[in-house]
């Protein structure tokens, strides 16, 4: 089975193997659609991986947290 991964962009769901366009970040690689998406998030990261969690850039997740 392919393992795919989603555009932070526009949340298509993208096959690394194919995928024609990808860009780092953080030591990450993230794949999408199209170029236009790309572009997008080279313009402004943070935004799209902040997934709608607004503010944190160093992420608390993980720390055992439960509400
Ligand atoms: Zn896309």
């Amino acid at each position: 089975m392919t393992e795919k991964v989603k555009d932070p962009v526009c949340g298509m769901e993208v096959d690394p193997k194919t995928a024609s366009f990808s860009t780092e970040y953080q030591g990450k690689t993230y794949y999408f659609c199209c170029k236009g998406c790309k572009n997008a998030f080279d313009k402004d990261p943070e935004k799209y991986l902040s997934g709608g969690h607004t503010g944190h850039h160093h992420g608390h997740h993980g720390h055992g947290h439960h509400h």
